[in-house]
């Protein structure tokens, strides 16, 4: 079957024009990453190309090239940020595999070892603790 266009009334189409507010961690030019508000796990942020595409499916290769040196200095941020033994990366493509943001994205998590990820888009965390959690990722980042 074929997918809908891309929409760009999405949440994160409307995070990425700032109408609606998140706990950023980083910005270049073509990505911005920022916690996800219901965390599978302490830490949990999201890495989201500006360029608009629903998923890995439609997306330019260009965009992707040059999307997963970001999730990797990502990954070693969060895990420096929460001292994690491991770092979960998950990208979902079309409702039946999960998706429910369509705006390409990936998420990034902090593991222990022994602890389980809480379910996907589950709780939603307080904005302190948000706010508390962006701010080690960008320290994190800092000292890379
Ligand atoms: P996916 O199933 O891969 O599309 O996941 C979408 C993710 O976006 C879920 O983990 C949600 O918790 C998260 N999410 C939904 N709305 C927001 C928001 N406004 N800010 C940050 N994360 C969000």
């Amino acid at each position: 079957m074929t997918a809908p266009a891309y929409d760009d009334g999405n949440i994160f189409a409307r995070i990425l024009r700032g109408e609606i507010p998140s706990h950023r961690v980083y910005e270049d030019e073509a990505t911005v990453a920022f916690m996800d508000v219901m965390p599978q796990g302490p830490g949990h942020l999201l890495v989201v190309p500006k360029a608009a595409s629903r998923n890995l499916l439609d997306a330019d290769p260009a965009v992707l090239a040059g999307l997963l040196p970001v999730v990797q200095k990502l990954a070693r941020a969060a895990k420096a940020a929460f001292a994690a033994d491991g770092v979960t990366v998950l990208q979902f493509n079309e409702g039946a595999a999960g998706q429910t943001v369509f705006h390409l994205h990936i998420h990034v998590i902090p593991r222990h070892e022994g602890v389980p990820l809480v379910a996907h888009s589950g709780a939603m965390e307080k904005p302190e603790v948000l706010a508390e959690n962006a701010a080690k990722v960008r320290a994190a980042l800092a000292a890379l």
